[in-house]
């Protein structure tokens, strides 16, 4: 029983810049639109977290929800569950998808670290578990020849023994000799996923799935639209495991998607998804379902998630964060470390805050 309440949310945007623009077959991601929570409480204690908005667009929209669904909430106890239940009913003819859920979860996530921050412990800990390392893939863009191949020698030389490229080019011969050219460079042991980012129609996603077949790619990821559940079931007979998960709004998206046989293999992103709660919950569905799960993007959460995951798989190495960040996960040998100090990790580092302030 925690005698810790909420006292106040400050929510702030910031504008990063990427190493690497988000280079895919639907569009660019020049900069990492984020909205930083701080949920403060009545001991003192401060719980952090942070959403990813994907486009500057949605940055004013979202940090506005996150600080009025954080005065909504403000003196209830911090007890995740609790006010994932309240936001349910409140949300209910809303709907809590879309950036409702994007600030929900980021609260959610602020909760739980602000709990395990309080307890002492890891969140890993606090949720029962002990803290892993955890297999992470280094994940690329769509770079083209010459910078993926740059991209992809550097993660093998780090240790990664797994990337992931976007592919999507105008024609299938362009996928495959870019396929190629990062297979001749990592090698037969270095696994390669594709990621399409719903950019096919399913005829033509089949087409170029049957092709990749016989490229020993681990996964083709959101071959097409991904509502298009029935489509996706479809495109699982095409040759390699088909993975998706990323845009599930909630746990009940994703028992949609599984139930529809959609996909091989599963990838909840910690946000939309729900945040620790959400995961929670998708974790279980995995588990039932016997389907390899994977995380995307929010790889300091993701660490403490997976390794209290029953079928935990891959951890996607993408940091969208990391210039406002002092400290968090670290990656090794292809490995992504989970931390063992209290909270999930992330502190901020305010002069990058301050200079990147949107
Ligand atoms: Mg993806």
């Amino acid at each position: 029983m925690t005698d810790m309440k909420i006292k106040a949310v400050r929510a702030r945007a910031v504008n990063v810049p990427l190493q690497y623009p988000v280079r895919t077959s639907v569009g660019v991601v020049a900069t990492s639109p984020l909205v930083l929570i701080d949920l403060e409480t009545d001991t003192g204690v401060v719980g952090r977290s942070y959403v990813f908005t994907y486009t500057p667009l949605a940055l004013d929209a979202t940090r506005t929800l996150v600080a009025s669904f954080g005065d909504a909430i403000a003196g209830r106890p911090v007890a995740p569950f609790d006010v994932d239940a309240f936001f349910a009913a409140r949300l209910r003819v809303v709907g809590r998808t879309g950036l409702a859920m994007m600030a929900c979860a980021g609260l959610d996530m602020a909760l739980w670290d602000a709990l395990a921050v309080h307890r002492g412990v890891p969140l890993a800990v606090l949720l029962g578990g002990v803290p892993k390392q955890i297999p992470a893939y280094d994940s690329h863009s769509m770079d083209g020849e010459e910078l993926g191949v740059e991209r992809a020698r550097r993660s093998v030389a780090e240790g990664y023994r797994a990337i992931k490229t976007k592919i999507g080019y105008p024609t299938l011969g362009e996928d495959l000799r870019i396929v190629r050219a990062l297979r001749r460079c990592i090698g037969p042991d270095t696994e390669l996923m594709v990621d399409y980012n719903q950019g096919l129609s399913v005829p033509e996603a089949a087409r170029r799935i049957r092709a990749l077949a016989g490229e020993g790619v681990s996964w083709v990821e959101e071959p097409t639209v991904q509502e298009d559940l029935q489509g996706h079931a479809r495109l699982r007979a095409a040759g390699v495991p088909i993975q998706m998960g990323e845009n599930w709004c909630g746990p009940e998206q994703m028992q949609a998607a599984l139930q529809a046989g959609a996909c091989d293999l599963a990838m909840p992103d910690a946000m939309k998804i729900g945040g620790v709660t959400g995961w929670m919950r998708a974790a279980a569905l995995g588990q039932a379902a016997g389907i390899p799960m994977s995380s995307h993007i929010f790889q300091e959460v993701s660490v403490h998630l997976l390794s209290v995951t029953p079928t935990a798989h891959w951890l996607e190495r993408m940091d969208l964060a990391g210039p406002v960040l002092s400290g968090g996960v670290r990656f090794q040998n292809g490995l992504a470390i989970c931390p063992d100090t209290p909270g999930t990790g992330i502190r901020w580092d305010e002069e990058a805050v301050a200079r990147f302030a949107a």
